[in-house]
């Protein structure tokens, strides 16, 4: 996959005039954002995600960053400093603190999301430090001065970073975009930016998400007229899904409510968490009187609510899908209600939203959103805001970050077109380090080890690659165990051997196909040399390699085929 070379040195300490920048995650790929900064005396993390799996990685909940690279540094590592709080920048945190338990930066509502994500995994939340927008931190030694500033975006308290550095000012513009008309009346600081641009920047990294749409993204406020449209043409109950932690979204909900008269019912954990973090914050203004417990929804006429549901990507344990499967007493979905998905369909969802959408219809609900008027607007900006931003900060290097490699090369060219020279454009990838020096060079020598760890809940360790390759050949192909008997004496099979299988194309009853694997395994065992019996690896392979060849001849499938060899008992 990676067509640089490997970088020899990197196990090595930075030079004191060098600093490196190291995607380990995030960049070609939507999810899992890590940013390694290092220097002679700074070692620190900028953001720390997670990515989600998809249908071909069966059984893991989360897939994280390999930090491979911070291992032969262990003990120098200062900080982690997030951008915001969003699951592709927070959501690897857990794990990386449960090796790593050093401090957190990041704002309030960032760090909020974080502290129940640690109480969940029984973390110390001790490690948390918030920052207010505009807040400025020295890193460890105090060799690097990191600033946040505040940027919008579909969550709040969103930043972008800059790094003041020996090497010269590097902005990360973290996820952003340029909202003229932010619910909160939290603006993008683009005049700091810009100030900050004056001065010189070394190094711009920018949000390549919406690279492909042209214009600017439309304000988080144009939401509510699509929104205002639904409540108006809704006689029965409405329901809508959204991203939990968007919480001006879900502010222009609950003041449509106020002003529909409907009261508010929650459906999903993460949204009562959310919400409840949001209040304490004052980053929502939610009158008391207004939610309603799901177990009270009954009380109320269908015109007199409004439900507010987890599960917009037809997430399965979702409130949602749980109301559609018909799990939640007293909250029906029924003909008159209408379903509303105020959200974007993240790649690879599209199915199952699909999915969603047809069982809503089924219960007779309406799901179209057809001449409502806009219900969902990008928190990434579109092709002219990132044009701005790279015209307000005039960086003497550009990098693009998070997006597919098509994104990020879209960037790039972006900024080709505003004049930027190609020399001064850099295309990262997973594990390219970017090595910027005190002189103005700058260069890339070449990648570290980067990868994927597969988490399955409750289970402490990473789980193999292996084991998920595994687990997608016994999904499309099924298990063939055929169980040989040996006498110890002899050294020879002690009866026939027996097959059985799951998930085969063919049936374990199917007696003929039975005997025709046992045959051949029969005949691969009789036909091994002494040394290959005496050893059981050898001989297993010998077995598995026989028995894969009739199968695939057979049936052309590849199911996992293991042979168990087993002493027969002393008659
Ligand atoms: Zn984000
Ligand atoms: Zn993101």
């Amino acid at each position: 996959m990676q067509i640089a070379p490997e970088f020899e040195a990197w196990t090595q300490a930075p030079a004191d005039d060098e600093l490196r920048l190291i995607p380990i995650g995030g960049l070609g790929e939507f999810g899992m954002n890590a940013l390694v900064v290092h220097s002679a005396r700074s070692l620190f993390l900028v953001d720390c995600g997670q990515l989600f799996p998809s249908d071909d990685q069966p059984g893991i909940d989360s897939i994280v960053p390999d930090f491979a690279y911070l291992e032969p540094f262990a003990d120098q590592l200062q900080a982690v400093l997030l951008t915001h709080g969003h699951e592709d920048h927070i959501g690897a945190l857990p794990y990386f603190l449960r090796r790593w338990p050093i401090p957190v930066y990041g704002t309030a509502f960032t760090l909020g999301l974080v502290e129940n994500k640690l109480r969940e995994h029984d973390l110390d939340a001790r490690l948390l430090r918030p920052v207010k927008d505009y807040g400025r931190v020295k890193i460890g030694e105090g060799e690097i001065e990191a600033e946040w500033i505040p940027v919008t975006h579909s969550i709040p308290d969103a930043c972008a970073l800059v790094l003041h550095t020996p090497q010269g000012v590097v902005v990360h513009s973290g996820d952003f975009k340029l909202d003229p008309e932010p619910l909160d009346g939290r603006f993008t600081g683009l005049p700091r930016l810009k100030a900050l641009g004056d001065a010189g920047v070394r190094l711009l990294m920018a949000d390549s998400t919406n690279v492909g749409r042209p214009g600017r993204s439309p304000s988080e406020s144009v939401c509510r007229e699509g929104l205002e449209a639904a409540f108006e043409q809704t006689q029965g109950r409405l329901f809508i899904t959204t991203f939990s932690s968007n919480i001006h979204r879900l502010q222009t909900v609950v003041d449509l409510a106020y002003e529909f008269r409907r009261r508010v019912v929650l459906l999903g954990r993460s949204l009562d968490r959310n919400l409840t973090l949001a209040r304490t914050l004052k980053r929502l203004d939610l009158p008391d009187d207004i939610l309603v417990d799901v177990k009270d929804a009954h009380l109320f006429d269908k015109d007199e609510l409004v439900v507010l549901c987890t599960g917009s990507q037809g997430e399965p344990m979702s409130g949602l899908a749980r109301l559609l499967r018909r799990e939640v007493k007293g909250l029906p979905m029924e003909p008159g209600d209408r379903l509303v998905v105020s959200a974007r369909a993240i790649p690879g969802n599209e199915v199952a939203i699909s999915h969603m959408l047809d069982t809503a219809e089924r219960l007779g609900a309406e799901t179209s959103i057809e001449g409502l008027g806009p219900v969902h607007a990008s928190g990434h900006g579109s092709r002219d805001e990132l044009a701005d931003l790279i015209q307000a900060v005039r960086p003497q290097q550009m990098v693009p970050v998070h997006g597919t490699y098509r994104n990020l090369r879209a960037h790039g060219k972006l900024a080709a077109d505003l004049g930027w020279p190609t020399e001064r454009i850099s295309l990262l990838d997973g594990g390219l380090c970017l090595r910027l020096f005190k002189d103005g060079r700058v260069d890339m020598p070449g990648v570290v080890p980067v990868g994927k760890c597969f988490v399955h809940e409750g289970v402490d360790h990473m789980v193999d690659a292996r084991v998920v390759q595994d687990r997608l050949i016994l999904q499309e192909d099924g298990v063939v165990f055929a169980t040989l008997l040996v006498d110890p004496q002899t050294g020879e099979l002690a009866a026939t051997p027996t097959i059985l299988s799951r998930g085969f194309v063919m049936l374990s009853d199917d007696e003929a196909y039975a005997e025709l694997l046992a045959g051949v395994a029969r005949k691969a065992y009789n036909e091994a040399p002494p040394e290959v019996r005496k050893n059981g690896e050898a001989l297993r392979d010998t077995l598995r390699l026989a028995l894969r060849r009739i199968i695939r001849k057979t049936t052309s499938t590849r199911p996992l085929v293991i042979p168990v060899i087993l002493e027969a008992p002393p008659a």
